[in-house]
Protein backbone atom coordinates (compact mmCIF):
# COMPACT_ATOMS: atom_id res chain seq x y z
CA UNK A 1 0.00 0.00 0.00
CA UNK A 2 2.66 2.48 1.44
CA UNK A 3 6.49 2.22 -0.35
CA UNK A 4 8.80 4.97 1.11
CA UNK A 5 12.35 4.79 -0.47
CA UNK A 6 15.36 6.95 0.38
CA UNK A 7 13.25 10.11 2.03
CA UNK A 8 14.74 12.81 3.14
CA UNK A 9 13.49 16.17 4.12
CA UNK A 10 15.47 19.23 5.07
CA UNK A 11 13.88 22.35 6.99
CA UNK A 12 16.85 25.17 5.79
CA UNK A 13 19.71 23.34 7.27
CA UNK A 14 18.24 21.50 9.29
CA UNK A 15 18.04 17.84 7.98
CA UNK A 16 14.84 15.97 9.96
CA UNK A 17 14.40 13.21 7.64
CA UNK A 18 17.88 11.62 7.17
CA UNK A 19 16.83 8.70 4.44
CA UNK A 20 13.24 6.69 5.19
CA UNK A 21 13.32 3.10 3.58
CA UNK A 22 9.78 1.28 4.83
CA UNK A 23 6.66 -0.26 3.38
CA UNK A 24 3.35 -0.58 4.84
CA UNK A 25 0.78 -3.56 3.37
CA UNK A 26 -2.96 -2.96 3.00
CA UNK A 27 -4.32 -3.79 6.06
CA UNK A 28 -1.49 -3.19 8.35
CA UNK A 29 -1.30 -1.25 11.86
CA UNK A 30 1.65 0.17 12.29
CA UNK A 31 2.95 1.99 15.07
CA UNK A 32 5.22 4.83 15.14
CA UNK A 33 7.46 5.57 18.53
CA UNK A 34 10.85 7.05 19.23
CA UNK A 35 11.72 10.61 21.17
CA UNK A 36 10.27 14.35 20.59
CA UNK A 37 12.30 15.47 17.94
CA UNK A 38 12.86 12.63 16.13
CA UNK A 39 10.83 13.39 12.85
CA UNK A 40 7.82 11.25 13.30
CA UNK A 41 5.20 13.69 12.57
CA UNK A 42 7.75 15.23 9.79
CA UNK A 43 7.57 11.17 8.21
CA UNK A 44 4.21 11.05 8.52
CA UNK A 45 2.97 14.35 6.81
CA UNK A 46 5.27 14.09 4.12
CA UNK A 47 2.89 10.82 3.08
CA UNK A 48 -0.05 13.08 2.25
CA UNK A 49 2.21 16.45 1.04
CA UNK A 50 1.46 18.31 4.33
CA UNK A 51 5.30 18.95 3.91
CA UNK A 52 6.95 18.02 0.28
CA UNK A 53 9.97 15.65 0.68
CA UNK A 54 13.70 16.73 -0.26
CA UNK A 55 14.68 13.49 -1.71
CA UNK A 56 13.21 10.14 -2.29
CA UNK A 57 10.60 8.44 -3.16
CA UNK A 58 6.76 7.76 -2.08
CA UNK A 59 4.54 5.35 -3.24
CA UNK A 60 0.66 4.68 -2.79
CA UNK A 61 -1.01 1.90 -4.29
CA UNK A 62 1.85 1.80 -6.53
CA UNK A 63 1.53 5.82 -7.67
CA UNK A 64 4.60 7.93 -6.62
CA UNK A 65 2.91 10.90 -4.92
CA UNK A 66 5.91 12.90 -5.60
CA UNK A 67 5.02 13.39 -8.90
CA UNK A 68 4.32 16.51 -10.25
CA UNK A 69 1.21 15.49 -11.67
CA UNK A 70 -0.30 14.47 -8.22
CA UNK A 71 -3.77 15.21 -7.19
CA UNK A 72 -3.00 16.40 -3.52
CA UNK A 73 -6.77 16.73 -2.95
CA UNK A 74 -7.40 12.84 -4.30
CA UNK A 75 -4.28 11.96 -2.23
CA UNK A 76 -5.66 13.41 0.98
CA UNK A 77 -9.15 11.80 0.42
CA UNK A 78 -6.97 8.24 0.40
CA UNK A 79 -4.95 9.16 3.25
CA UNK A 80 -6.75 10.44 5.88
CA UNK A 81 -5.68 12.31 9.21
CA UNK A 82 -6.22 12.14 12.48
CA UNK A 83 -4.19 14.98 14.79
CA UNK A 84 -3.75 15.46 18.56
CA UNK A 85 -5.61 18.55 18.34
CA UNK A 86 -10.01 17.50 17.74
CA UNK A 87 -9.92 19.29 13.81
CA UNK A 88 -14.21 19.80 14.61
CA UNK A 89 -16.18 22.71 14.03
CA UNK A 90 -17.46 24.09 17.08
CA UNK A 91 -20.50 25.90 15.11
CA UNK A 92 -21.43 22.72 13.31
CA UNK A 93 -23.16 19.90 14.84
CA UNK A 94 -21.57 16.54 14.68
CA UNK A 95 -23.49 15.07 12.22
CA UNK A 96 -23.03 18.11 9.82
CA UNK A 97 -19.60 18.06 11.40
CA UNK A 98 -19.15 14.52 9.15
CA UNK A 99 -20.91 15.31 6.52
CA UNK A 100 -19.29 18.60 5.74
CA UNK A 101 -16.67 16.99 3.61
CA UNK A 102 -18.26 14.32 1.60
CA UNK A 103 -21.10 16.91 0.78
CA UNK A 104 -18.71 19.66 -0.21
CA UNK A 105 -15.78 17.78 -1.31
CA UNK A 106 -16.94 14.07 -2.66
CA UNK A 107 -20.15 15.86 -4.09
CA UNK A 108 -22.53 13.27 -2.07
CA UNK A 109 -26.20 14.19 -1.49
CA UNK A 110 -27.24 15.33 1.53
CA UNK A 111 -29.43 12.13 2.69
CA UNK A 112 -26.86 9.52 1.66
CA UNK A 113 -24.00 11.48 3.49
CA UNK A 114 -26.56 11.73 6.22
CA UNK A 115 -26.83 7.83 6.70
CA UNK A 116 -23.29 7.03 6.59
CA UNK A 117 -22.89 9.52 9.62
CA UNK A 118 -25.51 7.97 11.22
CA UNK A 119 -23.56 4.43 10.36
CA UNK A 120 -20.63 6.14 11.43
CA UNK A 121 -21.30 7.33 14.74
CA UNK A 122 -22.87 3.65 15.76
CA UNK A 123 -19.49 2.62 14.89
CA UNK A 124 -17.98 5.07 17.18
CA UNK A 125 -20.48 4.30 19.68
CA UNK A 126 -21.76 8.24 19.41
CA UNK A 127 -25.17 7.32 17.74
CA UNK A 128 -26.64 9.55 20.87
CA UNK A 129 -25.06 13.17 19.93
CA UNK A 130 -25.76 13.45 16.27
CA UNK A 131 -27.41 16.75 17.17
CA UNK A 132 -24.47 17.79 20.16
CA UNK A 133 -22.08 20.52 19.48
CA UNK A 134 -18.39 19.95 19.74
CA UNK A 135 -18.60 21.79 22.97
CA UNK A 136 -20.86 19.33 24.74
CA UNK A 137 -18.63 16.20 24.16
CA UNK A 138 -15.58 14.64 25.90
CA UNK A 139 -11.92 15.02 24.55
CA UNK A 140 -12.61 11.31 23.68
CA UNK A 141 -15.73 12.11 22.14
CA UNK A 142 -14.64 14.95 20.47
CA UNK A 143 -11.68 12.87 18.88
CA UNK A 144 -14.53 9.95 17.93
CA UNK A 145 -16.16 12.68 15.78
CA UNK A 146 -12.99 13.57 14.47
CA UNK A 147 -12.28 10.15 12.95
CA UNK A 148 -15.96 9.48 11.72
CA UNK A 149 -15.24 12.75 9.80
CA UNK A 150 -11.76 11.06 8.99
CA UNK A 151 -13.43 7.58 7.72
CA UNK A 152 -16.69 9.33 6.02
CA UNK A 153 -14.14 9.86 3.23
CA UNK A 154 -13.37 6.68 2.89
CA UNK A 155 -9.76 6.91 3.29
CA UNK A 156 -7.39 3.39 2.66
CA UNK A 157 -5.18 4.51 5.39
CA UNK A 158 -5.67 6.41 8.77
CA UNK A 159 -2.30 8.59 9.91
CA UNK A 160 -2.84 9.06 13.85
CA UNK A 161 -0.69 11.87 14.66
CA UNK A 162 -0.89 11.21 18.84
CA UNK A 163 -4.65 10.85 18.80
CA UNK A 164 -5.13 10.55 22.69
CA UNK A 165 -1.84 13.12 23.46
CA UNK A 166 -4.69 15.43 24.85
CA UNK A 167 -6.83 12.75 26.76
CA UNK A 168 -7.70 11.40 29.74
CA UNK A 169 -7.06 7.28 30.16
CA UNK A 170 -10.92 6.90 29.58
CA UNK A 171 -10.72 8.87 26.31
CA UNK A 172 -7.61 7.22 24.81
CA UNK A 173 -9.12 3.69 25.40
CA UNK A 174 -12.34 4.74 23.74
CA UNK A 175 -10.26 6.38 21.11
CA UNK A 176 -7.44 3.14 20.86
CA UNK A 177 -10.64 1.16 20.71
CA UNK A 178 -11.90 2.89 17.77
CA UNK A 179 -8.88 3.03 15.74
CA UNK A 180 -8.36 -0.99 16.36
CA UNK A 181 -12.09 -1.55 15.39
CA UNK A 182 -11.83 0.27 11.93
CA UNK A 183 -8.57 -1.51 11.24
CA UNK A 184 -9.93 -4.97 12.33
CA UNK A 185 -13.39 -4.75 11.17
CA UNK A 186 -13.03 -2.10 8.17
CA UNK A 187 -9.60 -3.19 6.81
CA UNK A 188 -8.41 0.46 7.28
CA UNK A 189 -4.52 0.57 6.79
CA UNK A 190 -3.36 2.71 10.15
CA UNK A 191 0.03 4.12 11.08
CA UNK A 192 -0.19 5.34 14.30
CA UNK A 193 1.98 7.76 16.49
CA UNK A 194 1.63 7.60 20.00
CA UNK A 195 4.25 7.66 23.61
CA UNK A 196 1.94 5.26 25.30
CA UNK A 197 3.32 1.57 25.27
CA UNK A 198 0.15 0.12 26.27
CA UNK A 199 -0.80 1.76 22.19
CA UNK A 200 1.78 -0.20 20.94
CA UNK A 201 1.00 -3.88 21.65
CA UNK A 202 -1.29 -4.78 19.45
CA UNK A 203 0.17 -3.36 16.63
CA UNK A 204 1.38 -5.89 13.70
CA UNK A 205 4.61 -3.80 13.30
CA UNK A 206 6.37 -1.03 15.34
CA UNK A 207 8.73 1.46 13.81
CA UNK A 208 11.09 3.19 16.09
CA UNK A 209 12.16 6.62 14.85
CA UNK A 210 15.39 8.29 15.97
CA UNK A 211 17.45 11.63 14.61
CA UNK A 212 15.31 11.26 11.70
CA UNK A 213 15.58 7.58 10.92
CA UNK A 214 14.18 4.53 11.62
CA UNK A 215 16.60 2.49 13.91
CA UNK A 216 14.53 -0.92 14.80
CA UNK A 217 11.44 -2.35 13.26
CA UNK A 218 9.86 -5.33 13.95
CA UNK A 219 6.68 -7.29 15.96
CA UNK A 220 5.56 -6.08 19.21
CA UNK A 221 6.17 -8.88 21.85
CA UNK A 222 2.95 -8.58 24.06
CA UNK A 223 2.80 -9.07 27.67
CA UNK A 224 0.12 -12.32 27.22
CA UNK A 225 3.80 -13.83 26.14
CA UNK A 226 5.77 -12.98 29.19
CA UNK A 227 5.24 -15.86 31.71
CA UNK A 228 5.03 -15.33 35.65
CA UNK A 229 7.52 -16.72 38.01
P1 LIG B 1 8.35 14.40 16.34
O1 LIG B 1 6.99 14.33 15.75
O2 LIG B 1 9.08 13.10 16.34
O3 LIG B 1 8.35 15.02 17.70
P2 LIG B 1 8.82 16.39 14.29
O4 LIG B 1 8.71 15.69 12.99
O5 LIG B 1 7.65 17.21 14.72
O6 LIG B 1 9.24 15.37 15.42
O7 LIG B 1 10.06 17.36 14.26
C1 LIG B 1 11.37 16.92 13.93
C2 LIG B 1 12.28 18.13 13.86
O8 LIG B 1 11.91 18.94 12.77
C3 LIG B 1 12.26 19.01 15.09
O9 LIG B 1 13.57 19.43 15.36
C4 LIG B 1 11.39 20.17 14.66
O10 LIG B 1 11.74 21.34 15.33
C5 LIG B 1 11.71 20.27 13.18
N1 LIG B 1 10.60 20.82 12.38
C6 LIG B 1 9.38 20.25 12.21
N2 LIG B 1 8.60 21.00 11.40
C7 LIG B 1 9.35 22.08 11.06
C8 LIG B 1 9.12 23.22 10.23
N3 LIG B 1 7.94 23.40 9.60
N4 LIG B 1 10.11 24.12 10.11
C9 LIG B 1 11.31 23.92 10.73
N5 LIG B 1 11.59 22.88 11.51
C10 LIG B 1 10.63 21.96 11.69
MG1 LIG C 1 5.13 14.85 16.51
Amino acid sequence: MIKVSGLKKSFGDLEVLKGIDQHVCKGEKIVLIGPSGSGKSTFLRCLNLLETPTEGEILIEGESITAPKTNVNKLREKMGMVFQHFNLFPHLSVIENITLAPIKVKKKNASDANKKAIELLNIVGLSDKANSYPGQLSGGQKQRVAIAGVVAMEPKCIVFDEPTAMLDPNGRKEVIATAHDLNKKKGVTIILITHYMEEVVDADYVYVMEKGKIVMDGTPVSYTHLRAH
